[in-house]
């Protein structure tokens, strides 16, 4: 699932593979862009903001993407074969003389004028991973409900930018308190300790393929994913709960002895 970290390693890939480059090839297969063609302009850079994708091209425009729960931008050499998907999850491809971008499954896909990019993520609170990060301005965003329980306001990309659902699990466990927590019943010192803890996890693996939240090698996370298994610190069972994020329920996962707070009884 795509969080602030994967969505940076996508942007880095299309825009080593077509920054700079003039676009031979251009297909947006969404109905409201199907005639658009973007061949013969250059591709200015494609910058993550957020898990959105902002891809500038020549001309002022913007091709803006978000990968959502399942999307992907893949990067081929021509004559390459892909393999992100069958043929009919292709939403977009774009091209140059070596390579082509194919974006599979992509929920999100619009072209839009660069200069109303804002319209698409001027209401993302700071980027954890980008040049505008403000850690009190985040705080001050995630303390502004303070009923909301801790787990909902961190996916809250208008709170801060780049947390997903993983993340969210872990940075509770780190943190030592439940998702369900609510915000104001956050003591001060772990209200203090929170966004610097969380830009270190994105930033720890901004580069890395597979996620890691334990700077372990025998065990990537410390609870996602690992219902019923010896939570890594105290050995009692984690346990898995859904949490809503303001849309759906989310699978969450916590350690009932390391972290403090009200959890869901039925959770397993
Ligand atoms: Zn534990």
């Amino acid at each position: 699932m795509p969080e602030g970290d994967t969505v940076r390693q996508a942007a880095k890939r299309l825009h080593s593979a077509l920054a700079g480059t003039v676009l031979t090839r251009s297909d947006l297969r969404v109905p409201r862009f199907a005639t658009a063609d973007l061949t013969g302009r250059a591709v200015l850079d494609v910058t993550p903001r957020g898990k959105h994708l902002l891809t500038r091209v020549e001309g002022g425009l913007t091709l803006h993407s978000h990968l959502r729960m399942d999307g992907s931008w893949r990067v081929y050499a021509n004559g390459q074969r892909w393999s992100g998907g069958p043929a009919h999850q292709i939403r977009a491809i774009l091209g140059n003389a070596d390579r082509t971008a194919v974006g599979y499954r992509l929920p999100v896909l619009e072209l839009l004028r660069t200069t109303d990019e804002d319209r698409v993520v001027g209401h993302l609170g700071p980027d954890l991973l980008g040049p505008d990060w403000d850690p009190s301005l985040a705080m001050a965003n995630l303390l502004r409900d303070p009923a909301l329980p801790l787990g909902e306001a961190l996916l809250d990309q208008r709170n801060l930018a780049g947390i997903g659902n993983v993340y969210k699990s872990e940075l509770c466990f780190l943190l030592g308190v439940t998702p369900w927590l609510p915000l104001g019943e956050l003591s001060p010192e772990r209200a203090a300790q929170l966004p610097g803890l969380a830009r270190k996890l994105l930033e720890y693996n901004r580069d890395r393929p597979v996620r890691n939240t334990t700077g372990r090698r025998d065990q990537n996370l410390f609870v996602y994913g690992r219902a019923a298994r010896p939570c890594l610190r105290c050995r009692t069972e984690v346990r898995r709960a859904d949490q809503g994020d303001g849309s759906r329920e989310r699978p969450t996962y916590w350690c009932p002895v390391c972290q403090q707070g009200p959890a869901p009884v039925s959770g397993s």
